[in-house]
């Protein structure tokens, strides 16, 4: 087989870890695979090159600062090429640039237009190891440019499509998806396969063992990813083609995948504002503009003519945005904004819900059985969620957890 296999900030964090990393690619080596490696910085390094950067200027160009925090990748891809040679492997690292990244020209966030594979390909072929720096690549002048953060499992996905790569092992200090956080229900179980959509919506959920985008892209190619941990050397994720997801045991998937959760949550009401053509566009347009995620969104007509339109948006977005929608309620003579930063947000995700009816229903009777008072609702064809008081969020969780049949015996 041939496998791209990317470690993560804690996986290369030190030397010692450097070494544990080595270990792995060695082994997978001896089994008779090919591989590439894509590696991120060592764990703090690009907060603390970003920071540096602004030690000196408030806003660093942005070239500059990917020219700088390319560097963080480029340490530990040299610095594993070294560690493995040391062992007889040849191993040779290789930046974004000489691997053949080439992105557009949107420095800080770039995004990749294509991946050469040729080169690479060659170098497995010859039963080398490429050690490719993450999260970067080249435009097409030739500048550094980097994807974002968390960009190089993104990285390592464009790598293995490029190269024709069976899977791509993502190594992190997670050993892999949980049908709930098992801080909140310690019977939480392992979710041994699981669909590219279900995970985008865990991921989108703030899972933040993946950046969006690689799981988009995997889904788009057909690329399976397996998550697990370079800590522990067990099986961990797979994350797979909707038709892939099987269940060893059982003839049926169960409906419901995993119960998820966020509390960095608040909602914002504008009340009052004229019902007509184009309000909508005129509320959300100014929150677009500032970069802010509008998630859940309600609106309801109010008396005669006017409306109510209820949002919620990230916690560490709500003074900003409050302050946006004051200004926009003057303009547009609406009644008054109220706001509310203390609420949570409960999902349950399944692609097994597009052939069951009455999830919805049933999630509803259980909140209901709790007191759990919901707020607002939002469904998608796989996943329900709710916004509730913040306070019940634990209580929620756990009795969905068990309600939709998840706890471990
Ligand atoms: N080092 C980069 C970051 O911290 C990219 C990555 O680790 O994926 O965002
Ligand atoms: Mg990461």
């Amino acid at each position: 087989m041939r496998i791209v296999q990317k470690f993560g900030g804690t996986s290369v964090g030190s030397l010692q870890r450097i070494a544990h990393t080595a270990d792995i690619v060695q082994a997978e080596l001896k089994r008779g695979n090919q591989i590439a490696v894509v590696v991120s910085a060592m764990s703090g390094e690009t907060n603390r090159l970003i920071a540096m950067a602004h030690e000196l200027c408030t806003m660093p160009a942005a070239r500059e600062l990917d020219a700088l925090v390319a560097t963080g990748e480029q340490v530990s891809a040299a610095l594993l090429a070294i560690e493995l040679q040391q062992r007889g492997i040849a191993a040779y690292s290789h930046s974004g640039g000489q691997a053949g990244f080439v992105t557009d020209s949107r420095h800080v966030r770039a995004r990749i237009k294509n991946v050469d594979g040729r080169h690479l390909r060659a170098h497995l072929e010859a039963g080398e190891v490429p050690v490719v720096t993450g999260f970067q690549g080249v435009d097409e002048l030739g500048n550094i440019t980097t994807l974002g953060r968390g960009g190089s499992d993104t990285s390592a996905v464009a790598l293995a499509i490029a190269v024709d790569a069976d899977m791509c092992d993502i190594y992190t200090d997670v050993d892999g998806i949980y049908t709930t956080d098992p801080r909140i229900v310690p019977r939480a179980r392992k979710i041994e396969r699981i669909a590219y959509e279900e995970m985008l919506e865990f991921a989108s959920l703030g899972a933040k063992v993946l950046q969006t985008r690689s799981v988009e892209l995997a889904m788009r190619y057909n690329m399976p990813l397996h998550l697990r941990s370079s800590f522990e050397p067990v099986t961990g994720t797979m994350v797979v083609q909707e038709d892939d997801v099987q269940e060893d045991n059982s003839m049926e998937r169960a409906t419901i995948s995993g119960v998820a959760y966020n509390r960095d949550e608040a909602k914002i009401t504008i009340m009052g504002i004229p019902d007509q053509p184009g309000i909508a566009a005129k509320v959300f347009g100014p929150v677009a503009e500032s970069g802010i995620n509008v998630d859940v969104i309600v609106q309801n007509v109010s008396e005669q003519g006017y409306t109510d339109i209820t949002f919620t948006v990230p916690t560490g977005d709500y003074q900003q945005t409050m302050e946006i929608m004051r200004r926009l309620c003057e303009q547009m003579h609406g009644r008054h904004v109220k706001g509310d930063d203390s609420i949570a947000k409960v999902s349950v995700i399944g692609v097994g819900m597009r052939s069951h009816a009455g999830v919805a229903k049933d999630m509803f009777d259980v909140l209901a059985q709790e007191g759990v008072n919901i707020q607002m609702i939002t469904t998608s064809e796989i996943k329900i969620t709710v916004v509730i008081e913040e306070k019940y969020i634990e209580l929620a969780v756990r009795t969905l957890h068990s309600a939709f049949g998840l706890d471990s015996e």
